[in-house]
């Protein structure tokens, strides 16, 4: 169980701070959890990362020049080598499955992210979303986004929650997570004791790109997100809906596929990198039986 694998996402870390002080506080269902600070230096500073983003440095060509040469290796690679050696597969204490804690700044609510198509993340996150009813955020197949965390471990997944602002503890968000917790942790306990209660099929966004505001050649931002469209990730967008208004009250409107789904919109930690949104299609698949049985393998 990691948290604050970005620094400024604070909910997480005091939800596993506290978890240590009372181990009641969140019901583990007698599993066995090793509770970890992703990147404590940058939680120390409130930043997102010092060097580079964490959950971007877990591509396997990284993480091989850091290991091979350490002393050119930014803080967040020897920090991503440090996690895998104490909990990767082959690491000191070894855990099979991985889960990350994240905030976002957007109106998304409680959502699952799962990365790639492994068998054992969607059948776990199809047994979430049966339980809470989650949206599960599929990423895959973006070059300008690789080296996720959850992609270390044999099964992985994040939970990200919002809104909430970076640096901001709160109650409900807290809560939010832990409750989202306590339903994958049951989802575990079910596959190991054979009581699993699959769907028939599991409901993921996938993710197919992301939209930058609109820009001068300087780079500055020339317009914002349209307030028509603010808050309203996950809301399904029509040809011709606005999404940036600029300073003389004109749009720019969405000019793709009806039905395609918003989310992370005006995002604050992905102004860096360039998006103001990224774009899902919502998706219905079918639970085939090696899916499941490939997590019961991987937990049994
Ligand atoms: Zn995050």
């Amino acid at each position: 169980m990691v948290a604050g694998t970005h620094g400024n996402e604070i909910n997480g870390p005091w939800l596993l701070d506290q978890w240590r002080q009372h181990p009641n506080f969140v019901d583990s269902k007698g599993l066995d959890v090793q509770l970890a600070i992703g990147n404590p230096a940058a939680c120390a500073q409130g930043r997102r990362y010092l060097d580079r983003d964490l959950n971007r440095s877990f591509r396997s060509d990284l993480l091989e020049r850091a290991s091979t040469v350490p002393a050119e290796a930014d803080r967040e690679m020897l920090q991503a080598l440090a996690l895998l050696q104490q909990f990767g597969p082959e690491g000191q204490t070894p855990c099979d499955l991985v889960v990350d804690l994240h905030s976002t700044t957007s109106a998304m609510g409680n959502c699952l992210v799962v990365y790639g198509r492994r068998p054992v993340d969607l059948a776990l996150a199809a047994l979430v979303q049966h339980r809470l009813g989650l949206p599960i955020y599929l990423h895959e197949a973006d070059a300008a986004q690789q080296g996720f965390l959850a992609e270390r471990w044999p099964c992985g997944l994040v939970i990200e929650v919002g809104p909430v602002p970076q640096n901001v503890r709160r109650s409900d968000i807290v809560l939010q997570t832990r409750l989202a917790l306590e339903a994958l942790m049951a989802a575990i306990t079910s596959v190991r004791d054979g009581t699993a209660r699959y769907p028939d099929q599991v409901v993921i966004h996938r993710h197919l790109g992301s939209l930058d505001v609109p820009r001068r050649r300087s780079g500055d931002p020339d317009a914002l997100v349209h307030p028509n469209l603010q808050g309203r990730d996950w809301q399904p967008l029509k040809a011709g809906d606005p999404l940036f208004i600029n300073a003389e009250s004109k749009a720019a409107v969405f000019e793709g596929e009806d039905g395609l789904i918003p989310v992370f919109i005006n995002e604050a930690a992905y102004a860096e990198k360039a998006i103001a949104l990224s774009f899902t299609k919502r998706e219905a698949w079918p639970l085939p039986k090696d899916w499941k049985e490939a997590l019961a393998n991987l937990l049994g």
